[in-house]
């Protein structure tokens, strides 16, 4: 397994690092929340942007000597990152413009020959991000500083994706996630469609992996293993072996109960919903489409038993899947692989697919993004009211959470209205269009806000 590469902060005192720090990693914080094993401390922690991993480091936790003057302190912060850094990022205040000190400290980090970008943080306005781009900035060694503010959060996520250029530039690039994190998979499906005979397909050859590793909760009755040098984790294996053994009493949700589904799609990121392709789509398997559309988990279905379909022809793929979606419109994003859990066709091809889906769940729009998706869609269809009167004002549009996906719509109703249930799934729609959010469910969740604000409108 891989480690993240890692971005150090400097920069005089007082001129926002631990807001910076904090600014990157609070917007993570709810995002990894239940990643397990995910460390992050007062001065160091991974920071996820875009389904990719940086190790951000706050100098201002080291332990440097505290009875030095202060000009010392950042000479030592600098030898610090030098040594430790694979990009180093040198925060100035554009209040102040270059100090003597800033001076310094950037000929000699340029000297290093490290990987350097020079912030400009505190520009909280316009006339402030010009600042940045002035004449007093003519002498400076680095770039001109990139213009951010790390209090209100603007151009942080510009500054992530120029940190991201800069160390794949560097022969460095951020890690993806699942280089580092284990890709927890649970197969579900009534009984008898090929669960177990799939399992054994894909998990056959394998070495399983004994020691612990980082970043999983490991239960007894999960299969741990490597392929290609990504860590799969499948779920509950167990008790999808042990189900092939109860087969014939019932189905499955009576039999292993919806609480039992439940828990073990809470636990995985990517549910694998296998279906038997020589008989019917059940009532159950519909109720299941809906459970799982509701979770937070990706999905992949699995159309199994494809060697007992005669005689088929370049079109009958098609055929199937449209019966498939016709028959689960709920799971419209879940990518469908034909395969034979018996003979070994295309079993292989899950792990790709898996990689893919888990991939997915870490597109991430930047606040600029968001916003401008947002007015575009606004100008492809006004946004429609519920009921009411008054057409809805749509006040803010951001991505809040990744793996799985959230975005917050704030709109100014007035108390009658609503928005449009058919609006959000305009949005949806759009977002999956322009963006990979293949197999992971999308949950846009209205705010309403009272007051008004600048709209898009
Ligand atoms: P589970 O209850 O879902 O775990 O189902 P099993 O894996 O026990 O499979 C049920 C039966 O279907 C067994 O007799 C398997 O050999 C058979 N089976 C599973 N997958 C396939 C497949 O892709 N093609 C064919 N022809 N038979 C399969």
């Amino acid at each position: 397994m891989q480690s993240a590469p890692k971005a150090v902060l400097i920069g005089r005192s007082n001129v926002g690092k631990s807001s910076l720090f904090n600014k990157m990693i609070e917007e993570q914080k709810s995002l990894v929340s239940h990643i397990a094993g995910t460390t992050r401390d007062r001065f160091e922690a991974d920071c996820i942007w875009r389904g990719k991993i940086i190790r951000m480091v706050d100098t201002g936790g080291l332990d440097i000597d505290q009875t030095d003057e202060i000009e010392k302190n950042v000479v030592e912060q600098a030898n610090i990152a030098i040594t430790q850094a694979d990009i180093i990022l040198f925060l100035v205040d554009v209040n102040v413009g270059p100090m003597a000190d800033d001076l310094e400290i950037a000929r000699k980090l340029l000297k290093s020959g490290k990987p350097v970008i020079a912030v400009g943080n505190k520009a909280d306005n316009g006339e402030l991000r010009r600042r940045a781009e002035s004449d007093e900035w003519k002498s400076w060694p680095l770039n001109r500083p990139f213009a951010i503010s790390a209090k209100q959060g603007v151009g942080v996520g510009d500054l992530l994706d120029e940190v991201t250029e800069v160390l794949t530039k560097a022969g460095k690039p951020p890690t993806d996630v699942n280089e580092i994190l284990p890709m927890r998979i649970c197969v579900l499906g009534e009984p008898n469609v090929g669960k177990s005979t799939l399992l054994n397909a894909v998990l056959g050859q394998k070495r399983f992996i004994t020691a612990p590793v980082p970043h999983t909760t490991r239960e007894p009755n999960d299969a741990l293993f490597e392929h290609e040098g990504q860590t799969y984790q499948f779920i509950d294996t167990a008790g999808v072996r042990k189900q092939a053994a109860r087969r014939k009493s019932g189905t499955l949700l009576e039999k292993i109960g919806v609480d039992k589904t439940l828990d073990t799609v809470s636990r995985a990121d990517v549910a694998l919903f296998v279906l038997d392709m020589t008989k019917e789509i059940s009532t159950q398997e519909r109720h299941l489409a809906g459970v799982l559309q509701d979770s937070k988990v990706s999905v992949i279905i699995i159309a199994n038993k494809w060697d007992l379909i005669p005689n088929k022809t370049t079109t009958t793929v098609n055929d199937y899947e449209a019966i498939i979606r016709g028959f689960m419109p709920q799971l419209k994003y879940a990518p469908i692989l034909f395969t034979s859990a018996l003979t070994g066709q295309r079993a292989q091809d899950i792990f790709k697919m898996i990689s893919a889906v888990f991939q997915a769940r870490f597109t991430q729009l930047s606040t600029d993004e968001a916003r401008q998706f947002m007015s575009k869609a606004i100008v492809r269809h006004k946004p429609m009211r519920g009921k009411g009167v008054k057409s809805p004002k749509i006040t803010s549009f951001y991505q809040s959470h990744i793996n799985p996906p959230i975005f917050t719509l704030a709109v100014n109703l007035s108390r009658t209205d609503s928005l449009a249930t058919a609006y959000v799934r305009f949005l949806e729609n759009i977002l999956r269009e322009q963006y990979d959010f293949t197999g992971t469910p999308i949950r846009i969740k209205i705010e309403v806000e009272r007051k008004s604000h600048t709209t898009y409108k």
